[in-house]
Order: C-alpha cells, then structure tokens, then sequence
C-alpha cells in the first residue's frame, strides 16, 4: 500500500470499537462452489498454477531459503514524485517508465514475486478522483507493465496483481454490501487477469467480510488462479475489526488460499508473533510476511518509517524462524531493503 493510503486509512480508528463478534461470526461452512479447495483448482492447471507451484517448491525445500517478495510501491512513487493525494493507479498511464524502473529495482534486488501499481485500483477508490470509469484501464496497464519489466529481466519472477480494500466499510458497520462488494472486486480482478498477472494478492485487509467479498470476486473471473490473502495485525496484535491471526489463517485457507499471512502495519516487530500464531493454529499454511520499514511516525504530512535496511534484514531471520516462507516489506522498505532482506536469507 502506499504512504498516502496507510495515512487516510486509519479513520475507522476513530469511529466506533468494532464488533469482533461480527468478524469472527463470517467464518461460516465453505461453499465448494464459490471457493472450490485446492486440490479442484490445481486441477484446472494452466501456465499461471505451474509457475506459482514451482515457486513455492523453491520456497519449502529443504534447506532452501524464503521466497523474497517485493517492497513498498507508495514510498517510492512518492520519491519519484508523486503528489501527496494523488493516485498512485494513474502512473500506470501517465509515468509508465517511473513505475517500471521501481519494478525493475526489486527485481535487482532479487525480488521473485512482485505486485502491481494497482493497490488502489477499485471502482471506489479511483472514484474519490474521478477515475471510477478507468478500472480497467489502468488495473491492466499495471500488469501489463510489470509483466513487460518481469519480461525484460528473463521472466522468472511472478506478476502478482495487487488488489488492497475497497476504500468503503462492509455492511453491518458501514455501506457496503456483500455483492456490491464483490462487483467492485470482480471489475479490477478482472483487469489484472486480463493484463496478465500469475497471482492475485489481496492485500492490507482488516475485514474478514471484505477478504471473503474479494476472494469470491477472483474465484468468479478465474477460477484457477493462484491467491495470495495478508492482512493488517496492527492493534494489539489483531486486525483493526478485531480479526486474530488464528481466525485469519482458519477462514482464508478454508476459502482456498494458496498463501496467507499479514503485511503492512507497524514493522516486523509486531508481525513475528502474529507469523507465529498463524504456524501455531495452521502447521500446514504456507505463511507470508510483508511488514512495514517500522512503526509509521507522522512527520508534518507525511508518514514516515525508519528501521534501517539491516533491521529489517535481521528481522526477516526471525520472520523465517518464526515460519514465513514469503518475506517481503511493505510502506516505507526500498530496494535497498529488500537487498539486505535477500543478503540475509541467502547465508547458511
Ligand atoms: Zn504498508
């Protein structure tokens, strides 16, 4: 997620203390036909399920090291110039060559799992600037490019299409219904797809009702493709609407995962006993962690995050130790980050 959406979206913060008994109570009994299990979904194949399965065998050999992910997308977007309150999606068509040289920089950086520029890339979101009716437009240009730049450096590393939250509030608490919900997501999911990308990953979520509303969306624009699913453990270990690690790991492997875990929040400190529990309540779950460069400090307007590329490196072991297979960052990591991370998992 980028700086600008780790600022706006802690509003719900302020509103009322959320029903954890709403959140929990969503882990109902799976229905096959909308999230068919993994073994119906490795049956379907295609080139996107062979390379996801290729990279995790990587990711659990014996003695093998963790799959690096990718860093943040905002902080550098911002770096390269992006104003405070715009939207990140729009580069995708306007700055084309400053999203590529950011993925071309984790790359680099060993990256072998990389996300689009399209966090943001719902009808809801772009319609806060006016850009509800480029969806499409901008989603698969996202993949396209990354897929161009992924390309470019020998193809090996996996496009992931980045879906992050809608921006509104599920029903009970908020507006937002179930299948309105899941029309937003089907629209961008479908882009992506469209453009390209190996994976979908459904990020910073806090709403085990929103997860299920996205997860439902990709299911119905394809069926077979791989999915990745993080959410935010930054209040006392929990979601924001009260989600524990164990309820997160249960509902989305029951909702046909291939991997699940937490991302953003506020640094690798707090994620290590969330990675922790999730190994605990799911020995079998392939886990990732993505965490933010530290705790977020509000500088004037801006966010800012300041654990260092070796911080983050030797929080990344114990990320491993703790059972991450993925490891990544989120707001506020670079390159250079993931450089040290990718140092750090390569020695004995
Ligand atoms: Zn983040």
């Amino acid at each position: 997620m980028t700086d600008e959406q780790e600022r706006t979206r802690p509003a719900g913060r302020r509103g009322p203390r959320p029903d954890r008994r709403a959140a929990a109570g969503t882990t109902e009994p799976v229905d096959p036909a909308r999230f068919p299990d993994l073994a119906a979904r490795r049956a379907l194949g295609g080139v996107a399920r062979e390379r996801w399965e290729a990279l995790l065998a990587e990711g659990l050999a014996a003695g093998g090291a963790p799959v690096l992910a990718d860093g943040a997308m905002g902080t550098m977007l911002f770096a390269a110039g992006l104003e405070s309150g715009d939207p990140p999606e729009a580069w995708n068509v306007e700055r084309p060559d400053a999203v590529r040289a950011i993925h071309r920089a984790y790359l680099d950086a060993g990256s072998r799992i990389v996300l689009t520029n399209t966090f943001g890339g719902n009808r809801l979101r772009l319609g806060m600037h006016g850009l509800a009716e480029r969806v499409t437009e901008l989603d698969r240009a996202g993949a396209e490019l990354l897929r161009a730049e992924v390309d470019a450096a020998g193809g090996t590393a996996l496009v992931a299409g980045d879906i992050g939250p809608s921006g509104g509030i599920m029903a009970p608490l908020g507006a937002l219904g179930h299948d309105e919900a899941v029309e937003v997501f089907a629209e961008q999911a479908a882009a992506l797809v469209a453009g390209g990308v190996d994976v979908v990953w459904i990020e910073t979520m806090s709403d085990l009702a929103e997860v299920r509303a996205a997860v439902e969306a990709v299911r119905r624009v394809a069926p077979g493709i791989p999915l990745i699913a993080t959410m935010t453990f930054d209040t006392r270990g929990n979601t924001m609407m009260g989600v524990t690690p164990a309820q997160a790991v249960a509902a989305l492997t029951a909702w046909g995962a291939d991997a699940v875990g937490g991302n953003c929040g506020n640094g690798p400190d707090e994620l290590i006993p969330v990675i922790a529990a999730m190994r605990d309540a799911a020995p079998g779950a392939v886990l990732v962690a993505k965490p933010n460069a530290g705790v977020p400090v509000v500088e004037g307007d801006r966010v800012v995050y300041r654990a260092t590329p070796g911080a983050m490196a030797a929080d990344a072991l114990l990320l491993r130790d703790a059972g991450a297979t993925f490891l990544g960052g989120c707001c506020g990591s670079s390159p250079a980050h993931l450089a040290a991370i990718a140092q750090a998992l390569a020695r004995p």
